[in-house]
């Protein structure tokens, strides 16, 4: 299983798998896996949002900051229109400020080894780091997908995720985490029936 401080890529869209980067926000000790800039790198490299082999640069504590804050605005818009609601048009206005940049411009180009690779076509403003967050939550956001955003069902756990399984049955973030979770306590409360 994995440890609940480890960065999770498993909601099936990047401005998902950002949300996800907090975890347990409904128990007593709400988890921080995106916890300093190394964190922020590796997360940015596995998202795909920077290719491989490019590294991140210039003032990363301030992006950080601003990844939380791009990370909030996402949960409140997410959650908000999840629940039935209309996320106010001021937090819209404020994603369509965040992804107004674009993301970074990527070159296809073919390494020595003979292997196609993604690279940058130019030098990253960091703005577009969290546009290509912000695009992408547009793009879900504004199109039917949005209908396929659950969130789970685990009690401590509020995440979202792309239910893209046959006959929409999905009920976890991950079978291995809240999944597991649910089956190790019904299977307690069976036991406690019993005597
Ligand atoms: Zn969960």
């Amino acid at each position: 299983m994995p440890a609940s401080t480890d960065l999770r890529f498993d909601t099936g869209r990047i401005c998902l798998d950002l949300l996800a980067t907090e975890g347990a926000r409904l128990s007593a000790a709400p988890v921080e896996r995106l916890d300093g800039t190394a964190r922020l790198d590796q997360w940015l490299h596995r998202t795909g949002v920077l290719p491989e082999r490019e590294p991140l640069t210039g003032d990363t504590d301030t992006l950080l900051a601003e990844f939380h804050a791009l990370r909030a605005l996402l949960h409140r818009i997410v959650h908000t229109e999840l629940d039935g609601g209309r996320a106010s048009a001021a937090d819209l206005e404020r994603l369509n400020r965040f992804a107004e940049p674009g993301p970074p411009a990527l070159r296809l180009e073919r390494a020595d080894d003979g292997r196609l690779h993604r690279r940058l076509a130019g030098p990253v403003r960091p703005e577009q780091l969290l546009a290509a967050v912000a695009d992408d939550a547009v793009r879900l956001l504004g199109s039917a997908e949005r209908e396929l955003m659950r969130e789970c069902e685990g009690p401590t756990c509020d995440m979202v995720y792309l239910d893209t399984s046959r006959g929409r049955r999905r009920r976890w973030c991950s079978a291995a985490v809240c999944g597991n979770r649910h089956h190790v306590a019904a299977h307690r409360a069976r036991k406690a029936g019993q005597t």
